[in-house]
């Protein structure tokens, strides 16, 4: 399955973070010129998302996202690529779009404020940000994720 990586522009910061739990690339970038997006999306070869009706006119590569609203900006993506991923992966750090890799609990205690001790002795996998060292499990955050994504999925498919 072709699986893009976008670039998304300030306004779509929260879309970008949900891009992210489903394991897509996503950079996100603050304060450039129309022509710079257009250039990085070329040199990474990334598709742009833009709530900026002139540049997303500007490249093919861009595709217009109108509504201001999560909700919405999740069906419209979801309308022009069906392939949108829906389900959390742990791809991705969902803050700085690093990749994630296992990590192994204990290597590093001053990082492991909340992780659920119980959890991990009985096997609960744990993932570590390579860039920002931000670590990642299964439980109440990513369950919430979890469901949005699955009403959001819920939606598409009645229609
Ligand atoms: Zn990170």
């Amino acid at each position: 399955m072709e699986r893009p990586r976008w670039l998304v522009d300030e306004m779509l910061a929260r879309l970008a973070r949900y891009l992210r739990f489903v394991g897509l690339d996503v950079v996100q970038v603050r304060g450039l010129s129309d022509r710079e997006i257009l250039e990085q999306a070329e040199r990474e070869d990334r598709r742009i998302l833009t709530r900026d009706r002139q540049l997303a006119a500007r490249s093919p590569r861009a595709l217009l996202v109108r509504s201001p609203w999560l909700d919405e900006q999740w069906r419209e993506l979801r309308a022009a690529w069906p392939g949108l991923p829906h389900v959390v992966s742990f791809e991705r750090c969902s803050a700085c779009n690093g990749p994630l890799a296992p990590y192994l609990p204990g290597t590093d205690p001053g990082r492991e404020a909340g992780l659920p001790k119980g959890l991990v002795e009985r096997g609960l996998a744990v993932f570590s940000c390579t860039i920002c060292g931000h670590l990642y499990w299964e439980g109440s955050h990513t369950a919430r994720i979890r469901g949005q994504l699955s009403r959001w999925e819920a939606e598409t498919g009645s229609r």
